[in-house]
């Protein structure tokens, strides 16, 4: 069953006096974005700094008001609610945040940062909720005698776990997870995600999970959206990507996480050369143009836009990727 539904979202952010330096007046950190979500999937939402994911994000969870289009929650178009839906929208769908540093608030214990959101929306008595706090505890692998210490005195691992037990506390459908495990040691990340995993399964639970690292994205997610300066280019099953990935970029992505991929091993090579370009002055065209091995006139003219190439997999390249040039046969 559809849980979101999010149709051709735009943000763009204006300079304070007239131009930016590239002539324009107005720099689009999400241009156009359209996906659904079914109930209990995970998507997982991938590419480098700067190409709009946390922004895309924050539009979703209805932190920041989009500029054009519409997001559409359990039925709902959330970007016309009142205040007092707003609220109850919150108890929904819950955000985990990368830094778990400026998220937790270091003068309050664990016990008042998790129960905070219980205690705001008058869940229960103080009882209860002293007694969901220990339970939410226990659910994501804390003890319960944790509650009456600060966040200072825990790692970050652990730290990150009071933010889910946070986020769960009200028992939501959808957690938005911006970077969660990014500042993590690997090990510890590998925990984080099986929590997560384990708690999906436990409460029904919805991702929309955010990461530049495709390794963790493909680990996590059931399908994976790419996302390029703005703009998604390429949308498949997670269990497809090492073999039916094509667009040029989610390869050369591939091809910087230890998934072998034999299309990546002979012809051109397909490293993404140097940083994303400006987004405030994005390349005409295939966004992705001066990166791409496989650029074409047409490439640096027109736009491509997302389409199907088959059932459940969509890519924005004029050719459609390369796998349907010919180039991963020979
Ligand atoms: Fe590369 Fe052209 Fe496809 Fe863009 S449209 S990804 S430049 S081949
Ligand atoms: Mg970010």
């Amino acid at each position: 069953m559809r849980l979101l539904e999010v149709d051709d979202l735009e943000k763009y952010y204006r300079t304070r006096g007239g131009l930016f330096s590239s002539g324009r007046e107005k720099v689009h950190a999400v241009d156009g974005i359209s996906f659904t979500m079914d109930r209990e999937e995970t998507l997982g939402l991938v590419g480098e700094s700067g190409c709009g994911k946390s922004t895309l994000a924050r539009l979703v969870a209805r932190l920041e008001e989009p500029d054009g289009g519409r997001v559409i929650f359990a039925g709902k178009d959330i970007t016309e609610l009142s205040e007092k839906e707003l609220q109850e929208l919150r108890c929904e769908m819950q955000v985990i945040f990368q830094d778990t540093y400026s998220s937790l608030n270091p003068r309050l214990t664990v016990s008042s940062i998790i129960g905070e959101p219980l205690a705001n929306f008058h869940v229960g008595t103080r009882k209860e909720q002293k007694e969901r706090v220990q339970e939410l505890l226990e659910t994501v692998g804390l003890n319960p005698e944790h509650a009456t210490r600060y966040p200072h005195e825990f790692s970050g691992g652990q730290r990150q776990r009071i933010g889910i037990a946070r986020a769960l506390a009200l028992r939501p459908k959808l957690v938005i997870c911006d970077e969660p495990v990014s500042n993590l040691d690997v090990s510890i990340q590998a925990q984080i995600l099986n929590l997560l995993k384990k708690l999906k399964q436990e409460f029904g639970l919805s991702y929309l999970f955010i990461s530049h690292d495709l390794a963790v994205i493909s680990y996590i997610s059931d399908r994976v959206a790419v996302m390029y300066l703005g703009k998604i280019v390429e949308v498949l099953k997670s269990r497809d990507l090492a073999t039916e990935a094509c667009h040029p970029y989610t390869l050369a992505l591939l091809a910087a996480v230890p998934v072998s991929d034999p299309r990546l091993r002979e012809g051109k090579e397909l490293i993404v050369k140097g940083e994303p370009p400006d987004p405030v002055n994005p390349p005409a065209g295939c966004r992705f143009h001066p990166r791409c091995p496989w650029a074409e006139e047409k490439c640096r003219r027109e736009e491509p836009v997302l389409k199907s190439v088959k059932a459940g997999h969509q890519v924005a390249c004029h050719f459609e990727g390369i796998t349907m040039r010919g180039c991963g046969s020979g």
